[in-house]
């Protein structure tokens, strides 16, 4: 390619997900014939992103407002949270519009075989909130995955103790899938169904 710069939008772009060298190549040509405002937004909500956005320190969800929305809704029933591994899973269940309670994000899952431990995740932090009382019921929508289920087992132990339900998602969420790929009415109902773990 004749210009460096050009070159280096292209490597860039091609960093991203589902964009191959052809896409990249398109989408940096499409920037350069747009307006320079428009282009401006792209880069600025690419620089918001990674700066403006951070973890709520109750839930751990993603937001720019810290404690985030949902934990400072107080029409939500803040006695029950859904555990879940990752933000993106917690707008699948959001998106059912069938739970009410609040969440925490443990971002991630156990996998001892690629050193990710407790302490990697948001665990502690959870036991913790538990203790603070006024918790009834701990809902672990993790993925129903070797590692999904590790992770539940393994928060069960911790907060049995603590003399609140622990609950797992049911069945219908197929093993070994993903809750974010996995329909609305589905994941409605696997939180209606819920068991004791
Ligand atoms: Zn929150």
């Amino acid at each position: 390619m004749a210009s460096a710069v050009l070159e280096n939008l292209v490597r860039q772009l091609q960093k991203l997900p589902g964009i191959g060298p052809r896409s990249a190549e398109r989408v940096a040509f499409h920037l350069l014939r747009e307006p320079l405002e428009e282009a401006f937004l792209l880069a600025d909500a690419v620089r918001d992103l990674k700066t403006k956005l951070t973890h709520c320190n109750i839930c751990f969800n993603l937001t720019d407002i810290d404690p985030c929305n949902i934990c400072q809704n107080e029409r939500r029933d803040h006695s029950i949270v859904c555990a879940v591994e990752q933000p993106r899973d917690l707008e699948s269940i959001e998106a059912t519009g069938a739970f009410n309670g609040v969440y925490h994000v443990l971002l991630g899952h156990l996998a001892p075989l690629e050193g990710i431990g407790p302490e990697h995740l948001t665990i502690s932090a959870l036991v913790e909130r538990v203790k603070k009382g006024g918790i009834k019921e701990i809902i672990m929508a993790t993925n129903p995955t070797l590692e999904g289920d590790g992770t539940a087992l393994h928060i069960r132990e911790l907060l049995s103790p603590l003399g609140i339900t622990v609950s797992r998602l049911a069945r219908g969420v197929a093993v070994g899938s993903q809750l974010e790929y996995t329909s609305k009415a589905t994941l409605a109902d696997a939180l209606g169904e819920r068991r004791s773990l």
